[in-house]
């Protein structure tokens, strides 16, 4: 199937063709069609799937066959909420792609940064809004914004945004939509809170699942490296200098552990930023932005300030720690190997991550092959567990072992 067979509008087909898209994503050829037939929907899938291109597709298709461009003032007639400003600012820069070719206007407004050009831009006449749940909310009650005109409603990352307390934020927001609307609900998981949620906000829809293997596996590739804690920063910095044009985020679960790795990174002499929470807006954005031009290769991230970032080429994702949520390694690892690229995923994994691994793998329904010839590999035995291995786990952990010996080091490997 390709987009042509999608009807989708000239204007909009121009700019697809300019970015080379040409065949829409399963998630796209699902949703395009039901969307433009006006139709509610739940869909379960995360970024790297081109989900942001199948809501956006039909929304400014929509948008542009049934407005009058010489309308004015422009009304807000679509919103979408997303819980990051790198995931808004992303969001907002996909619509901007699709519609160039349009007359329709969009806008993104988040916390963080003062309100002034935001407000301006606004005050100038917005067709599609992308925000952010706090800034939305105060520029609602600073009567700058209104909900009265929203015909199309996205609510992008929802369990995303229960994890970082937005709630109630949340159902503030859906109070203020006007009943008539058509809306569109996306989580990367569905647990019982979520679809509690979506029935909230959304009328006779349709579900499309998109499997995070789908989304992911096929096109990365993943390795794991049993390594002492103490070890890992001497592991990523080997890797690292092996590799050292490679766009690579390095994931790590703590803010105070990103920003640890930036300081080891830059005395090895390699050029790194973290992002994450602590971060002023700009200091994130100028990292980012940064990254993405190819002006800094490494970039320290933590979850939430990671999720769904768009880079394209990335050729490396670095699990510094592994996440005890597995369902964050899918997330992860879908940083990289997006539609186009092809990349790997790499995590470092010491003896108290075991069971995150094992989790993990129980989840992706497959085993991360072991990487054991490296330079400061763990072969201890997990000695703490108080079950009895099962049959499987002795052979994954004869796998973790296959050049058994004395961990080699390497005389001239860096020493952090
Ligand atoms: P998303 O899941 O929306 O974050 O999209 C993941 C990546 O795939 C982004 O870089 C998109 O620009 C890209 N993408 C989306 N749809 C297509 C497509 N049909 N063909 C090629 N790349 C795409």
């Amino acid at each position: 199937m390709t987009f042509k067979d999608l009807e989708i509008v000239a204007p909009i087909q121009k700019a697809l063709d300019s970015k080379g898209y040409t065949h829409p994503t399963p998630i796209q050829q699902q949703a395009i069609p039901l969307l433009l037939e006006g139709q509610d929907l739940l869909g379960c899938a995360q970024t790297g799937t081109g989900k942001t291109a199948a809501f956006a597709i039909p929304i400014i298709q929509k948008l542009f066959n049934s407005s009058n461009t010489k309308k004015r003032p422009k009304r807000i007639k679509a919103l979408v909420v997303t819980p990051t400003r790198e995931l808004a600012i992303q969001i907002e820069e996909n619509f901007e792609e699709y519609s160039k070719h349009t007359h329709l206007k969009n806008t993104v407004i988040f916390g963080g940064v003062k309100q002034g050009t935001q407000v301006n831009r606004l005050k100038q006449g917005v067709d599609i809004l992308i925000a952010t749940p706090g800034r939305l909310l105060d520029l609602i009650n600073q009567n700058i914004i209104s909900l009265r005109y929203i015909e199309y409603f996205v609510l992008d990352e929802a369990d995303q945004m229960l994890d970082m307390g937005f709630i109630h934020d949340i159902k503030r927001i859906i109070k203020l939509l006007p009943e008539k609307r058509q809306s569109l609900f996306f989580s990367a998981t569905m647990p019982q809170n979520i679809k509690e949620l979506s029935e909230t906000i959304l009328n006779n829809h349709q579900t499309i699942t998109i499997q995070p293997k789908q989304a992911t596996a096929e096109k990365v590739g993943q390795s794991v490296y049993f390594v002492k804690k103490s070890d890992k920063i001497n592991l990523l910095i080997e890797l690292l200098q092996k590799e050292p044009k490679a766009t690579t985020i390095v994931f790590s679960r703590t803010k105070h552990g990103a920003d640890k790795v930036v300081k080891k990174l830059m005395k090895a002499n390699i050029k790194a930023a973290a992002i994450h929470g602590n971060k002023s807006q700009n200091a994130r954005q100028r990292a980012l932005g940064a990254f993405k031009k190819g002006e800094l290769n490494v970039l320290i991230a933590t979850d939430i300030a990671a999720r769904g970032i768009d880079v394209s080429d990335l050729a490396f994702v670095i699990n510094f720690d592994l996440p005890n949520i597995p369902e964050t390694y899918v997330h992860r690892i879908g940083r990289t190997g997006r539609a186009k690229a092809s990349g790997e995923a790499i995590s470092f994994c010491d003896m108290e991550e075991r069971a995150y691994l094992r989790d993990i793998e129980k989840l992706i329904n497959q085993k991360v092959p072991v990487i054991s010839d490296h330079s400061f590999v763990d072969d201890s035995k997990e000695t703490n567990e108080k079950k009895k291995p099962s049959k499987q786990k002795q052979q994954f952990r004869r796998k973790g072992n296959v050049n058994k010996g004395k961990p080699k080091r390497s005389s001239n490997g860096p020493r952090g």
